[in-house]
Order: structure tokens, then sequence, then C-alpha cells
């Protein structure tokens, strides 16, 4: 079967096709973020309208693409088996213009709707590089709205072993960013200065790290990164750029690391993976592959471009919840709040 999953849960519109292999026919991503950038973060008003211009366009070229990659001239909505969209979580007005879209051409075409969590899609597309991944294992989401650590007993059966009280790892990055007089989002300005930085520096807090549970808490940080901000100009210094980023990420780094092997240890998985936003940061990434391997335990890994918002990995749960015949029926609603533990 062919499947067209569609994802617009905040800033990015985006549509991709999946076909009876599981094989991606088309990713196509349009993002939105010069419009939100310079009011430092992401508009959920702007959001829903530059989804409603934007998702046709999306759609068309998404179908175009695949049928290129399919080797036939054209590819039309019913030529599709099913459509597929990310129902929560998110903001509320962007899921709508997916959800809304995604009944009319499963209606039009005549063919099913699948509803999907954006979050299960985030550990879904672990298996762009790693086809082969196989629960139990431990997934470690790490975006601009979450921070948890999840046991992934088989597929579809999630189990949240811990999350964040207060700010997601992405909005603490987007968060000093901000204080540092950076663009938006932080996350990728910050680790390109990282990489410069000495990130033994400055001794930034590792809240909760000894905690013995797998909560999280990154206002604290963001807030000690802010004090020292001050201070330093307040004593006329300049700020060293590179150090406060290195420092600041190598803090982040040390507690997601520590506690994903505390995950590792509670659940016995061997083996780990990561998702969402965040997990595209160089620094974090190397860091679980040094602990993993002296753990013995594997790691998989999205590619870079598959860590952020996009919908492959939205076709990618699609295409295992067409196996099952989970489809929904047009009472499909959004939610901006769905634990995994809940999904689909
Ligand atoms: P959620 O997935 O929780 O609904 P979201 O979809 O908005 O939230 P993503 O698009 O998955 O979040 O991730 C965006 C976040 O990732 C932003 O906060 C951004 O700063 C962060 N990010 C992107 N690249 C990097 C990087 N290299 N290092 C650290 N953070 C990064
Ligand atoms: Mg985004
Ligand atoms: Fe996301």
């Amino acid at each position: 079967p062919l499947i067209l999953a569609i994802e617009s849960s905040c800033d990015e519109t985006a549509a991709s096709v999946v076909d009876g292999n599981g094989v991606l026919r088309s990713d196509v991503v349009a993002s939105q973020i010069d419009f939100h950038a310079r009011f430092g973060g992401v508009v959920p008003e702007i959001a829903s309208r530059k989804h409603i211009e934007a998702i046709c366009g999306v759609c068309d070229e998404c179908l175009d693409s695949a049928a290129r990659s399919l080797g036939t001239s054209r590819l039309r909505w019913r030529d599709l088996d099913a459509v597929a969209v990310t129902y929560a979580p998110g903001l509320v007005g962007a899921l709508v213009v997916g959800v809304a879209f995604a009944k009319g051409a499963a209606w039009g075409a005549d063919i099913p709707l699948i509803a999907v969590n954006h979050l299960e899609g985030h550990l879904y597309a672990n298996k762009i590089a790693t086809p082969d991944i196989q629960p139990p294992m431990v997934v470690s989401l790490v975006s601009g709205g979450h921070t948890m650590l999840v046991h992934v007993k088989d597929w579809g059966e999630y189990v949240t072993m811990g999350s964040t009280i207060d700010d997601a790892v992405g909005e603490a990055f987007d968060k000093v960013a901000k204080a540092l007089g950076l663009g938006y989002p932080g996350g990728p300005i910050i680790s390109k200065l990282a990489a410069k930085g000495n990130p033994k520096a400055i001794g930034f807090p590792r809240a909760l790290m000894h905690s013995g549970d797998l909560r999280f808490s990154l206002s604290g940080l963001k807030t000690a990164v802010t004090i020292y901000i001050q201070k330093e100009q307040q004593a006329g210094r300049e700020l060293n750029m590179p150090d406060i980023a290195a420092s600041f990420q190598q803090a982040v780094v040390d507690v997601q690391v520590k506690k994903a092997m505390v995950a590792l240890d509670e659940t016995g998985a061997r083996e780990f993976c990561v998702g969402g936003g965040v997990s595209a940061n160089p620094g974090l990434r190397a860091a679980y592959e040094k602990a993993c391997k002296k753990r013995g335990v594997r790691l998989s890994m999205p590619p870079l471009s598959a860590c952020g918002d996009q919908a492959a990995m939205i076709a990618l749960v699609a295409h295992d919840r067409y196996k099952q015949g989970k489809f929904e029926d047009w009472s499909l609603d959004v939610k901006a709040h769905a634990p995994l533990d809940e999904a689909y």
C-alpha cells in the first residue's frame, strides 16, 4: 500500500509517502522558521495561517516526487491506500490544519484515515538509519516541547519512565540563545558556538543529576546562565560566547547521558535510541556514542535531517498502523498533549 502522511504540529508543514515495503518515496518539508524568528519563538496564530498557505503545495510536491520515485507519470490522491496525519501533541491550531486537510483528502479519495502521535514519529525516525532496530529498548525524546525517557517494550507499547518537571531541553537551548542575544531557534546556533568553546570553563548546575529518579529540570540551568551573563556584564568583562555555549551544553549533556544510563539499567534494555530536534546536537550524539559503546548497548540515531520535524517519521508509523488495520473515523480530533503511553 501507498500512504501519504502529513505533519503540521508546530512550525513545519510536511508530507511524505511510504510504500508497502516501508520504503520512503518522498519527503517534503516547508519550514516557517523565517516567519517566527523575528518574534524569538513560534507564534501559534502565524503557524496555523502558514500551514493553510503551504499544505496544498507541500502535498502536491510530495505526490509528484513520489511519482518520480515510483517511476509513474503521475500520482493522485485516489492512487493512495491511506492518508495519515499527526493528531497530537502540538499546537492545536496547527494540528487542526493537518487533520482537517487529511480528512478531506481521505474522504475525497475514499481511502482510510490514520492518526499518528508526533512523539511516536520521533521514535520511528530511528528506523530511517537503522531499519532493524528492535524493542525492548529505551528512547530519549528531546525536543522543543518534550524531554523524556521512554521504555519501548514493543512497537506501540510505551512506558514513560521520566520527563522534565519544567522546561524542555530544546526550550532551554532557545532561551539561552535568547539571553545571549543570538537568534531563533537556539539549538543549532549554540551547538556551533559550543564546538569552539571549552565545556569546562564554567560550572553550570546539573539539576537532579543524582536524584535517583528519571525526572529532569532545566529552568534552573537557564537561570544560572542568565545570572552568569548579567554578572560578567556588570563586572565589565566581555562574554566568552563559545565558552558559555560549550559549558551550558555540557551541563545538559551530562544529565541526559547519566539518566539514560539509569534507564538502561532499570529496564535491562540492550538498545538505545534518540529523537527530537535536540538529538541533532553533535555534543549529545558524541556523548551517547561513547557511553553506549562502553556498555555494549546498541545505539541508533536518526539522520540529522530527521531529528527535527518532518513527515517521513509519521509515514513510518502509519505503515505499521495500516498493517494492523488501525483506522480512524471522521470524529478524529486533535490534542495538545498526548503521552506516548496513550499512543493509538
Ligand atoms: P515536540 O517534538 O516536543 O512537539 P517540536 O516539534 O517543536 O516539539 P522539534 O522540531 O522536534 O520540536 O525540535 C526543535 C527544537 O530542537 C528546538 O528547540 C531547537 O532549538 C532544538 N534543536 C535543533 N537543533 C539543535 C541542536 N543542534 N542542538 C540542540 N538543540 C537543537
Ligand atoms: Mg520545528
Ligand atoms: Fe517534534
